[in-house]
């Protein structure tokens, strides 16, 4: 997290905010998570060396710089255009070749190069996305805010040899996760 400079990721209005531990919007009603919330998901996750990553919730690009750190490849999904060809962009800029940005919706899963080694959801889920679920690699690790449009659980999910495990992490708050499988668009 120290290679990745947040004040990047945030608008220039929010440059004086950049390293304080709370969300800040980047714009058509999204945010960026706070920084304990990055930490804790992304060592949760585990991602090794030579991982490949799928990050749904693209939005600035931060976690996605901090799991390009990680890992060998980051495929990462983002529904709105314009935040993913800015996260492009920025990505681009800071020299990260091993990340894959889509436009789309990645809550029903991201066929291009499934399975996944390490599955990150950065918005709340109603419930455990199934499919994405299902295109997680043996031993892989799944990690995704669970519960209402305002309060989720996050939840670590593993698939070891004998199924599929599941540990809850504690409480979050991330914008809804849109689509299939997911909540309604409400406009956002
Ligand atoms: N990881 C981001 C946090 C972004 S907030 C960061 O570090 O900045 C969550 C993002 O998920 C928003 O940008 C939102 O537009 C996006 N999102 C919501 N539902 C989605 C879906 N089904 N597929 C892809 N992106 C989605």
């Amino acid at each position: 997290m120290r290679r990745v400079d947040r004040a990047r990721f945030v608008p220039p209005e929010s440059h004086d905010q950049a390293y304080d531990n709370i969300p800040l919007s980047i714009g058509y009603g999204q945010t960026i998570s706070q920084p304990l919330v990055v930490g804790l998901m992304t060592q949760a996750l585990q991602a090794q060396p030579s991982d490949r990553v799928l990050e749904v919730g693209t939005g600035s690009g931060y976690h996605t710089a901090i799991l390009a750190e990680l890992a060998a490849e980051v495929i990462s999904i983002e529904r709105h255009a314009r935040l993913s060809e800015r996260a492009r962009l920025l990505l681009e800029d800071l020299g990260y070749r091993n990340v894959r940005l889509f436009v789309g919706s990645g809550s029903g899963g991201w066929p291009v190069a499934a399975p996944y080694d390490r599955i990150l959801v950065t918005a709340g889920s109603p419930r455990i996305p199934v499919r994405l679920l299902a295109s997680l690699a043996k031993n892989g690790r799944l990690v995704v805010p669970v519960g209402t449009r305002q309060e989720q659980q996050l939840v670590l999910l593993e698939k070891g040899p004998h199924g599929v495990s599941e540990r809850s992490l504690g409480p979050v708050r991330f914008v809804p996760l849109i689509g299939e499988g997911a909540w309604n668009d409400q406009g956002d």
